[in-house]
Order: C-alpha cells, then sequence, then structure tokens
C-alpha cells in the first residue's frame, strides 16, 4: 500500500496552483475580519472550492466587530511619541488618554507579576511577546489577564524582536466586559520607556468603535463518501493588516484547496467524507469557528470525527500536529508520517491558538498543523507583524505540508468507526 500511496501522495504534492492560490489569496491584503479583504478572499476561495466539487456555499456567524479610531502613546517628560498598535478589542482610554505610571515586568511571566505585587495597582505594566509556538512560552491573553486581574490600569506588550516593529493580536475582551486599554509597542519603544527610569510616566489614548451586526463568513465544502463519518479539514483565512498574512495563514487555505483537489478524486466508495472548512475572524479569539460549530445541530456535529486544522505551515521545513489532548491522535500522527515518508512531529498539550481549540471543546479530535514548533528562529516568526509576506515561506515547506496533510486526510478517510472513536479518548 505504501508504494502506491506514496506516488500518489508525489502527485498530489505538486498540485500546479499549490503556488498561484498562495500567491493570490496574498494578494487580497492582510484580510483582517471586517475590513472587506477577508470576505473578499474568501469568495474567491469558494470560487475555486467549487471548481472541486459544485455545492460550496457561505453562510454568515454574528462576532463582536470593532474598529480602531484613534491610537496614541505620549513618553510624558520626553515629549516623545512612541509606536503602538491597539489589541483587537482593546478598552478605550478616557478621551483626553490614560496617563500612569509604566511598570516593567519583563517577559510577564506569573512569577513577574507576583514579585511585582500591590505595586501593579494603578500602573500601565509593560511585557514582552514571545514566540508563540513554544512549550515554554505564555500567551498575549494570559499575560493580559493577569494584568486586569491584578488591577493594572493598562497594558502594553512589546516585540521581543528588534527591527521587527509592530504586532497585531486581540485582547480576547467580549462585547461589555472589563478590561483595560492595551496595546502593542515595538522593541525600541520598550528601549526608550525603560530608559526613562522606573515608574516613567506616559499617555495612552485609544479610542474604537463597536460594530453592531458584524458576521464572519465561513466557507464549506461536502465532498460526500459512502459512510457519513466526516473529516474536516480548516483553515482560517483573516489575518490582520500589517502584512499579507502570508504564514498566518495563506498557507493553510492554500494547502487545504490543493489537498481537497487532490482528495476529491478519491473520496467515495470504501471511504468516509471529507469537510472543507474556511473561517474568518480567527485572529479574534476564535470566533468565527466558534459560531459556526454552534449553529450545527447535534446530529451533524456527531458525524465529525476528525479536524485536521491547518495554520502557519510553511516558514520551517520541521511540521509539527498540536495534537489537544488527544493521546490517540500521536500514533495515528506516526501513521501518517510514515505513510507520506516524512516527519511529522507532535505535541500533546492543547494549545488554543486556532480553530482547532474549537473542535477539541466540542469533544472533536482535532489537531493543529504547524511550522516552526520551538524554532523561535524560523522565519515563522515574522506572523502578526508587517514580515508576514510571501517571501517568508518556501514552496518546497508548502508542498511537504500539503504532502502531510494529504496522508492525515487519507487516514482519517478510510479509517474505520471504532479506529475514529478511539481517537477521540482525552488524556484525563
Ligand atoms: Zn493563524
Amino acid at each position: 500500500m505504501n508504494i502506491s500511496l506514496n506516488r500518489w501522495l508525489d502527485e498530489a504534492a505538486m498540485d500546479p496552483m499549490l503556488m498561484p492560490d498562495f500567491e493570490r489569496i496574498c494578494s487580497f491584503g492582510g484580510r483582517l475580519a471586517g475590513s472587506g479583504q477577508d470576505s473578499d478572499a474568501l469568495d474567491w476561495t469558494i470560487g475555486r472550492l467549487n471548481e472541486v466539487r459544485r455545492g460550496a456555499r457561505r453562510v454568515e456567524v454574528s462576532y463582536d466587530g470593532w474598529v480602531c479610531e484613534k491610537a496614541e502613546l505620549l513618553l510624558l517628560g520626553r515629549s516623545e511619541t512612541l509606536s503602538s498598535r491597539p489589541l483587537l478589542r482593546s478598552m478605550a482610554t478616557p478621551p483626553e488618554g490614560l496617563e500612569a505610571a509604566v511598570i516593567d515586568l519583563g517577559k510577564g511571566r506569573q512569577s513577574d507579576f507576583d514579585a511585582a505585587g500591590e505595586q501593579i495597582r494603578g500602573r500601565i505594566v509593560l511585557v514582552r511577546h514571545e514566540y508563540p509556538f513554544s512549550p515554554t512560552h505564555l500567551h498575549r491573553r494570559k499575560k493580559y489577564d493577569m494584568a486586569v486581574s491584578r488591577g493594572a490600569a493598562g497594558f502594553l506588550i512589546a516585540n521581543n524582536l528588534p527591527e521587527q516593529g509592530l504586532l497585531s493580536g486581540s485582547s480576547g475582551r467580549g462585547r461589555g466586559k472589563p478590561g483595560i486599554p492595551a496595546a502593542y509597542i515595538d522593541r525600541e519603544s520598550a528601549d526608550r520607556i525603560a530608559s526613562a527610569g522606573p515608574n516613567a510616566p506616559i499617555r495612552l489614548t485609544i479610542a474604537g468603535k463597536e460594530l453592531e451586526g458584524s458576521t464572519a463568513g465561513v466557507g464549506v465544502l461536502d465532498i460526500p463518501g459512502e459512510f457519513e463519518e466526516r473529516v474536516v479539514i480548516s483553515a482560517h483565512i483573516d489575518g490582520h493588516d500589517l502584512g499579507e498574512s502570508a504564514l498566518d495563514n495563506a498557507t493553510g487555505v492554500a494547502t487545504a484547496l490543493a489537498a481537497a483537489r487532490a482528495l476529491a478524486m478519491r473520496v467515495g466508495r470504501g471511504t468516509n467524507s471529507l469537510r472543507i472548512c474556511f473561517f474568518s475572524a480567527e485572529e479574534w479569539a476564535l470566533s468565527g469557528s466558534a459560531g459556526y460549530l454552534k449553529s450545527l445541530e447535534a446530529s451533524e456535529l456527531a458525524t465529525l470525527k476528525l479536524n485536521i486544522n491547518l495554520d502557519t505551515v510553511a516558514g520551517d521545513e520541521n511540521l509539527t500536529a498540536l495534537t489537544s489532548d488527544f493521546p490517540g491522535l500521536e500514533p495515528f500522527v506516526e501513521r501518517a508520517s510514515s505513510a507520506a515518508d516524512l516527519h511529522i512531529g507532535s505535541y500533546l498539550p492543547l494549545m488554543a491558538n486556532s480553530d482547532h481549540a474549537n473542535f477539541a471543546a466540542l469533544g472533536v479530535p482535532a489537531m493543529r498543523l504547524l511550522a516552526g514548533f520551538d524554532r523561535p528562529s524560523s522565519r515563522v516568526n515574522n506572523i502578526l507583524s508587517a514580515g508576514d509576506r510571501m517571501p517568508a515561506v518556501r514552496e518546497s515547506e508548502l508542498r511537504r505540508a500539503l504532502r502531510a496533510t494529504s496522508a492525515l486526510a487519507w487516514l482519517g478517510l478510510t479509517a474505520s468507526s471504532s479506529e475514529l472513536t478511539s481517537l477521540a479518548a482525552r488524556s484525563s
């Protein structure tokens, strides 16, 4: 079986439209949800799905839309304006700005917050962004949540890399929920604040507008097999507007389209069914996929047996499956690795950093395929920055991701009911 599987995977990985699709998706721009670029890119992607198999559809789910109207950061005393970018859905400051002293908490780990204790109250905490794909990092939103719970007046998170400019990210704050004004700053601005001495006073001004009735599109294509059990390949189409969101996540969308083309010819008699999903508003605390899954009837949800979520699948030659606390996925990934004749690592603890987390939360065995896990010097470190553009991606990496995706999906599409059920056992 491996020889013929290998030949088929070789052909799949040579898909001539992989790179043109990737470049076309990047050409829409950064595709920030609500900008229109995400919606246009989704329509184009659904058109491509319809070329694979007619019947691709677009559904809309609601999410808490928001737009930044003003952002300004001033280092008082020196009257220097620093570079800043509010987190998505940041709490606004008073119109005249928030004036407070900065407390520098280094990386902003829990021990840093603990050591500062009551000094945090009423101050603006400054922490550092970390490369998000490693076993040891602490996510921005966890740092933000600690700042809120310890009584900080504001939150600044500095790029850890010099000369990379600003980053984009979400605060995770829901509509009407409490929070504090929060923004990214660049590394050089953090250095200037530090050089102004401890408790440097700053003025942060953020204004944003809630957008009522915002919806995020979801593109869906079903390719029915003989059995109703479904493998879902997903990827998010939206991104941030500093760059082209090439790594994160034109790589995933282009790979999913090519995998759909390769698999559509093989799904049918004797196989499970395949569903392809493209989500928007992933960068908004995973709202798009959450809304979509919530909209499904229980009987339909019960047919979803495996989620392979493609998010940032190039930018490094190493591929890892984040297996969301489903131990049965580890041997599954190993089998796909050997069938595809390439190495796919796996990492068991749940990392709620993409849409697979919403599938996992509903008990669906879910993995995120990711490039550059625990490789902070890889080109994946351009995500969320202006450097997330096409040159950060190599064709060979995308082809490797396509080969891995096709092998993983095929293993799921040919698994028996009992094999699929065994994937769903949880660690604890
Ligand atoms: Zn992503």
